[in-house]
C-alpha cells in the first residue's frame, strides 16, 4: 500500500486533484479527493473524487460514462495537491467540453511555442470533441455530415497543393498546405479511431533505423 501519511489533507479532509490527459498533456479538470477516494483510485485505476456539493465519493463517469483510466498519480512538492494522469473517455467536463478550462480570463499574448510539439494532439483532441458534440457552425461537424469519402478526396487535393507549393518553393504556401493536409488527415484519423499516439508509435519504432538498413523501405 502506498504511504499516504505525507499528504496534507485540508481541514475538511480533502486534497485538490488536477487531472491531466495522459495522451495530450492537456489539463482536463480540477476536483477534490478525500483519503477514501484516493485509495479507491490507487486500487482500481478509476479516477475517483469527493464531490463537495453532493458530499459523497464520486467515480468519474459513473453516470455519464465519461470515465478516466488512471495512468499515474503523483503528489506535488509539498504534498498538498495531486496530479491524476488519465486516459479520458469522451469529454472530461460535464458541459460536454473536452476540458473544463474553456473560459479565458487572460488571452495568450504570443504563440506559446515554436515547433509542432503537442499541436497535432491538441487539434486532434478538438476534432474528437467536436465529433462528440457536433456543434452548429463547426467545420468538423460539417465535414462529418459530408461523409468520410468527401474528406478523403479533400486529403488527396491538399496533397496535390502541397506538391505544387513545394515545386514552386513557395514557403508560405507550403506551410499553409501542409497545415491543411495535417488537419484533414487528423480528421480522417479521428473518424477511423487512430490517435496521434498510434502514429507516434509507428514513427518511434522506425527511429534510429536507417531507411536502407531497416526491415523495409518506408513507402
Ligand atoms: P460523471 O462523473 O461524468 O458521471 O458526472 C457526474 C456528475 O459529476 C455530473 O453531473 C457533475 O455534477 C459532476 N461532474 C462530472 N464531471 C465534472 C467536472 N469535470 N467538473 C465538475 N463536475 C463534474
Ligand atoms: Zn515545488
Ligand atoms: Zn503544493
Ligand atoms: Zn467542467
Amino acid at each position: 500500500m502506498t504511504d499516504l501519511s505525507n499528504l496534507k489533507f485540508d481541514t475538511n479532509g480533502l486534497i485538490p486533484v488536477v487531472t491531466q490527459d495522459a495522451r495530450t498533456g492537456a489539463v482536463l479538470m480540477q476536483a477534490y479527493a478525500d483519503q477514501a477516494a484516493l485509495e479507491r483510485t490507487l486500487a482500481t485505476r478509476e479516477a475517483t473524487y469527493y464531490s463537495r456539493s453532493r458530499a459523497e465519493q464520486w467515480v468519474k463517469g459513473a453516470t455519464s460514462g465519461h470515465t478516466q483510466r488512471v495512468v499515474s498519480v503523483a503528489a506535488d512538492c509539498d504534498g498538498d495537491s495531486l496530479l491524476y494522469r488519465v486516459e479520458q473517455t469522451g469529454p472530461a467536463c460535464h458541459t460536454g467540453a473536452y476540458s473544463c478550462f474553456f473560459t479565458p480570463l487572460l488571452e495568450e499574448t504570443a504563440p506559446a511555442q515554436a515547433g509542432l510539439d503537442g499541436t497535432l494532439e491538441r487539434v486532434y483532441a478538438t476534432i474528437t470533441e467536436r465529433l462528440a458534440t457536433l456543434p452548429e457552425n463547426s467545420y468538423v461537424a460539417r465535414l462529418h455530415a459530408g461523409g468520410l469519402d468527401r474528406v478523403l478526396k479533400k486529403i488527396s487535393e491538399e496533397s496535390g497543393e502541397v506538391l505544387l507549393a513545394a515545386k514552386n518553393s513557395d514557403r508560405a504556401e507550403l506551410a499553409t498546405e501542409v497545415a491543411d493536409l495535417f488537419f484533414h488527415t487528423l480528421f480522417a484519423m479521428a473518424e477511423v479511431g487512430v490517435s496521434p499516439a498510434d502514429v507516434a508509435a509507428v514513427l518511434q519504432g522506425r527511429e534510429g533505423k536507417s531507411g536502407l538498413k531497416g526491415p523495409k523501405e518506408v513507402g
